[in-house]
């Protein structure tokens, strides 16, 4: 099942970290918002409760593993997990993490910009981001 006009469906989204047969892990490597992690359902596929519930566990478990290696990898003061998919109507999680000092903190992610942060920190977070893309690589999942 997929759908001609959906993004999500013609490409990956970003780098591949993991792929099963359910979803995939995938980083956007977008400069701006360092360590965001997607995971996306494979199928086109638009609400959560129109997944079975054993898929649905796997989606979520995936979601969670996520979220654990972003914390460690990251070391952010917040996660933020969203899933809206009003522009794109294709299941799909943002585990995003937050610091304090990010440009767009305490609003979300889409929210407007309030401050700017240092090349330093921006480049510290780089790195730990590949760090971050690495340990997700390596792990061995399921579903
Ligand atoms: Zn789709």
């Amino acid at each position: 099942m997929k759908k001609v006009d959906c993004p999500l469906c013609i490409e990956d989204g970003g780098i591949c970290l993991v792929r099963t047969k359910q979803y995939r892990i995938v980083a956007p490597c977008e400069p701006e918002f360092l360590g965001l992690i997607r995971v996306i359902w494979n199928e086109h596929v638009v609400e959560m409760t129109d997944l079975e519930i054993l898929p649905r566990n796997d989606f979520m478990r995936a979601v969670y593993f996520v979220e654990e290696s972003v914390r460690q990898m990251m070391n952010p003061d917040k996660i933020n997990l969203a899933s809206l998919g009003n522009a794109v109507p294709h299941l799909h999680w943002h585990i995003i993490p937050r610091w304090l000092d990010d440009s767009y903190f305490p609003v979300p992610i889409w929210g407007q910009r309030q401050r700017e942060i240092s090349a330093e920190k921006v480049s510290q977070r780089q790195s730990d981001e590949q760090l971050l893309m690495r340990y997700i690589q390596e792990q061995k999942l399921e579903g």
